[in-house]
Order: C-alpha cells, then sequence, then structure tokens
C-alpha cells in the first residue's frame, strides 16, 4: 500500500514561496503603480526615481511585498481547505503563458484606469469600465471560489488601507476623488489584483511541487526491498522464507525520503513517519 506523502499543516508554505511572492509584489507593484503617477492619477510628495522611468515613494515596494504575500497566502491556503474538487470549477491549470497573460491583463487594466483618468473620462465611466474588465478577468483567468473572495477582500482592504495612509501619513494624494480621499474606480482595480497574484501564487507553488518529488520513489515514501527483490521472500535450501527486511511486504521506506525527514526535521517527525511504513 503506498504511503501519502507527509502533509504539511495546512496553513504552512514554503520559504521560497513566500519569498518569491515578497519579490514580484516589491518588483511589479511599483511599476503597475507608476501608470498612475505617471498619468497624473496619485502624487507622491517624497517621490523616489527607479530604472524604466520610475516613480514612486520608499514605502512602495514593501507595501506591495506585503500584498503579494497575502493574496498569495490566502489563495494557497483557501485552495487548500476547498481541496480542490470541491471548487467550482477546478482553479485554472497556472501553466506559465497563462499565469503571464493574466498579470499582462491586470497591467492593461491598471494602464488603461491611467489614460482614462488623464484624459478627463469622468468617475462613474471609469468605475464601470474597471469593473466590467475586473469581472471578465475574473471569468477568464480565475472562477473559483477561493479567487472570489480573496479578490473581494483584496477589493475592499486595499482601498482600505490607502484611506488609512491618505489620512494618518500624507505622503500622497490623489488628483480626482470621489469616494473619500480615493477614486472609486480603484476598488475594481484592486479586485482583479486577486487572479494576477494568485495565479502567480498557484504557478509558483505548483513548480515548487514539482521540484519536490521523490527522485527514487515519486513520493510513494515506499521503495521495493532489496533483500528480496521485492518479492517478500527468498528461497534457502528449497524452503521459502519471509524476508525479515520487509517483514514479507517487498516494500521498505524509501531511504531518500527517510534521510531528508532525518535531516530536515525533528526525531519525533521521524518516528511518526516510521509508524506509518508498510508492514
Ligand atoms: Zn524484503
Ligand atoms: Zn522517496
Amino acid at each position: 500500500m503506498p504511503l501519502s506523502p507527509p502533509q504539511n499543516h495546512f496553513l504552512n508554505v514554503p520559504t521560497p514561496f513566500v519569498a518569491g511572492m515578497a519579490a514580484s509584489g516589491a518588483l511589479l507593484g511599483p511599476y503597475l503603480d507608476n501608470y498612475h503617477s505617471h498619468y497624473h492619477v496619485l502624487q507622491y510628495h517624497h517621490p523616489v526615481h527607479g530604472p524604466f522611468d520610475l516613480t514612486t515613494a520608499l514605502w512602495t515596494p514593501p507595501l506591495f511585498a506585503l500584498a503579494g504575500v497575502l493574496i498569495g497566502y490566502l489563495y494557497t491556503v483557501g485552495d487548500r481547505l476547498l481541496n480542490d474538487k470541491a471548487q467550482i470549477p477546478p482553479p485554472p491549470t497556472p501553466t506559465v503563458p497563462f499565469t503571464l497573460t493574466s498579470i499582462s491583463f491586470f497591467t492593461f487594466q491598471y494602464w488603461l484606469s491611467g489614460i482614462l483618468s488623464i484624459n478627463n473620462v469622468d468617475g462613474t465611466t471609469i468605475f464601470l469600465t474597471m469593473s466590467t474588465m475586473a469581472l471578465l478577468g475574473f471569468l477568464v483567468f480565475d472562477r473559483t471560489i477561493v479567487g472570489f473572495w480573496t479578490s473581494l477582500a483584496t477589493a475592499i482592504g486595499g482601498p482600505l488601507i490607502e484611506i488609512g495612509l491618505l489620512s494618518t501619513f500624507h505622503d500622497y494624494h490623489y488628483l480626482n476623488s470621489d469616494f473619500g480621499p480615493i477614486p472609486g474606480w480603484i476598488i475594481p482595480v484592486y479586485f482583479l489584483g486577486g487572479p494576477a497574484n494568485g495565479n502567480l501564487a498557484r504557478a509558483g507553488l505548483k513548480a515548487l511541487q514539482d521540484k519536490s518529488i521523490c527522485p527514487t520513489c515519486q513520493n510513494s515514501r515506499v521503495q521495493p526491498c532489496v533483500n528480496c527483490d521485492a518479492l517478500g521472500y527468498y528461497i534457502s535450501y528449497n524452503q521459502k522464507i519471509n524476508c525479515t527486511c520487509c517483514n514479507g511486504s517487498g516494500q521498505t521506506v524509501c531511504r531518500l525520503c527517510f534521510r531528508t525527514l532525518e535531516i530536515e526535521n525533528s526525531p519525533s517527525a521521524v518516528r511518526e513517519f516510521m509508524k506509518s511504513r508498510p508492514d
């Protein structure tokens, strides 16, 4: 009987995943936001400049990094909680082209909001345009329950954080606001940040998991017993003798997995693993 791979707690995510989401947020976020400073949607009071004509503030990269990690984390934990099959429909396969197209569509929406704003299109029209794009983007690039709730949380949480920042921090301001200190159309723009970050998270996690498949046992955690050639017995003096190495099962615990577990985990984790070995 093949063993299921040792399961992490559903709240745990790999460190490279967190680092990757933070890095992409810190690098991509300010460039998306750059459309808004470039097209005079907003203005930073202490701007800093970067490569490719970037205008931002010192505090935006860490904030976008946090957003990337948070959205990616909610997608990951949500997917695990709903166990994929409970999602209607199941999450899209996050291939590289699919993920890049999803991010590009979000980038296009960001850019278009800036373009419409600088051309003095009224706030309601921009709001309706951005909402249509958010809905379209969600239907094409996500369509999952987890994606919907995470994107909704982003669309509410993001603007709330901005309102908080604008009323306490005073380091930037919007030039045309119609929803307190922010333009209302920023809400559907935030929403589409959900699927863009979510697909990146799903693709990144899948890449990490593919990498972590054991080359010896393909994560079955067992390998054929070498003592009995996986038969479970051997013949000695014309007598069939039960193999004591594998207790007659023909399988032993995968040595490579066991060594990795021994190195990376506590002795109690090894004991747990040994208890679950096949007999
Ligand atoms: Zn054996
Ligand atoms: Zn293995």
